[in-house]
């Protein structure tokens, strides 16, 4: 399962495995081809661990506090 955002309504929805079309290898990441519940439309996620490497980790969103 893995849960992804449909572009198109904008609504997450959690996607088995069977929903994934294609996986494909690139140099910087690998593109997930997902057929997704919400518009029925193929959309294509990347990831993989090169992708992080080049976008840096996940960072925190803070809002400040004023004083
Ligand atoms: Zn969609």
């Amino acid at each position: 399962m893995l849960l992804i955002t449909c572009p198109a309504t904008r609504s997450d929805e959690l996607v088995a495995d069977r929903c994934i079309r294609a996986v494909t290898n690139h140099p910087t990441h690998i593109a997930m081809h997902v057929e997704c519940p919400a518009c029925g439309r193929t959309h294509v996620y990347r990831t993989g661990r090169k992708l992080a490497a080049a976008t840096g980790p996940v960072r925190e969103a803070r809002v400040p506090i004023p004083a």
